[in-house]
């Protein structure tokens, strides 16, 4: 993959020597959706796949941006000052978006870059490749430039630009778990204090399976927006009622006892469904550590329904994926994973059933959507690194 970007490097910008070579890894998130901007906890895991991102700096303060994913859009141009986002700069407003949050914290890039990128993400699938290219950035600055950040830092540095740069008012979920991935490990992370541990995710005789549905609806961003909006109102219509901070401070009896506080149904849906999934993903590391992983397989499950009837953030095709992973033997769980609205599930299966959980699942997508399905047996990665 080096050698890849290298020869890139070479062929764009006349010579690769001294050139450096960085990665930081994509993500899946097993459990705990949608509770990342709601002070709950996650289960996310770092992959082996990622951004990759090769740099050189220069001797002005010209910017040179190219990715092989975005072929078609060449070099783009621009500079270390007067950072802003522009429409025209299409996807380097992500790397900018850091470039500018690293300068509003004092970390001031004397120099320019010439980058060349490559992801082997699928894009927009829901495995957080923005993540990776903001953390990738991040790491990269840190090395390049001697900045005093932690890789903590480089997820909120990540987090605050995709926020206030980009637009989009993720939570830490991503970034975190790109900046602090583990090789075989999930984070489970409390995102109302950052309180974090690692647990093994080695499953004996079984493997993460992901299912791209290869559809992404539009207006994905402003409904990832409108569900935090929701989220939201409906805890300062609790907080009328009872002394929390976040939702993920409520227990499920407590949220039973003031739920109607919230005034609107669907409010009150859209907060049952973050109270009671930050619960399940709690419950669901217990289960991991007690090796009881047909319950963490079911509490997958639930966090599918309640991702589809409570939060509203499924659709047809991502249903319809879980619907018929959940009829094949050997399925332990499986769920929507990601923001929503398309994307991919994330299933547990046994060794012994991959081939006919792709076979089945496939042809019954096809058959119900008229789309086809990607299936990726993924490894869990560690964090950034330099190659
Ligand atoms: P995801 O779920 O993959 O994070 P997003 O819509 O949040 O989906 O982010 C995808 C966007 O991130 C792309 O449209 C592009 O602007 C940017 N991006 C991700 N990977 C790359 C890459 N390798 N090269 C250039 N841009 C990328
Ligand atoms: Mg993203």
């Amino acid at each position: 993959m080096k050698e890849k970007l290298l020869e890139k490097f070479r062929e764009l910008y006349g010579s690769a020597e001294g050139v450096s070579v960085y990665f930081a890894p994509g993500r899946v998130n097993m459990i705990g959706e949608h509770t990342d901007y709601n002070g709950g906890h996650v289960f996310p895991c770092a992959l082996t796949i990622g951004t990759y991102m090769a740099v050189k700096k220069r001797q002005d303060r010209k910017l040179r941006f190219y990715s092989m994913n975005f072929e078609k859009l060449g070099v783009l141009e621009s500079a270390i000052d007067g950072i802003e986002p522009e429409d025209a700069a299409e996807w380097t407003n992500y790397p900018k978006g850091v470039m500018w949050a690293f300068a509003g914290r004092g970390f001031l890039m004397d120099c320019g870059l010439d980058m060349v990128i490559y992801g082997n993400i699928p894009a927009g699938s829901g495995l957080s490749s923005s993540a990776s290219l903001e953390v990738v950035t991040g790491f990269m600055l840190k090395e390049q430039y001697g900045f005093a950040v932690s890789n903590i830092d480089i997820a909120l540095i990540g987090q605050y630009s995709e926020n206030n740069f980009n637009g989009m008012n993720c939570g830490i979920m991503d970034q975190f778990a790109s900046a602090m991935g583990k090789k075989d490990h999930a984070i489970f992370l409390n995102t109302a204090d950052l309180s974090y541990e690692y647990a093994p995710l080695v499953l004996d005789g079984a493997k993460i399976l992901i299912t791209n549905s290869n559809v992404k609806h539009k207006l994905v961003d402003s409904k990832y927006n409108e569900r935090r909006s929701e989220s939201e109102t409906a805890l300062q219509e609790l907080q009328e009622v009872i002394g929390i901070k976040t939702l993920g401070d409520l227990s499920e009896e407590q949220f039973d006892t003031y739920q109607s506080a919230i005034k609107d149904e669907i409010r009150r849906k859209r907060a049952k469904h973050a109270v009671y999934e930050n619960r399940r993903t709690i419950r669901a590391v217990e289960a991991l550590k007690n090796n009881d992983i047909a319950l963490f397989g079911e509490l997958m499950n639930a966090s599918h329904v309640s991702l589809r009837d409570d939060y509203e953030v499924s659709c047809e095709e991502i249903d319809v994926l879980v619907d018929e992973a959940w009829k094949v033997d050997g399925v332990i769980g499986s769920r929507i994973t990601g923001g929503g609205f398309g994307g991919c599930t994330v299933s547990i299966v046994k060794d012994e059933a991959i081939d006919a959980f792709r076979q089945q699942v496939g042809a019954a997508y096809t058959e119900r959507t008229g789309n086809t399905a990607d299936f990726y047996v993924v490894d869990i990665g560690d964090g950034p690194s330099v190659l």
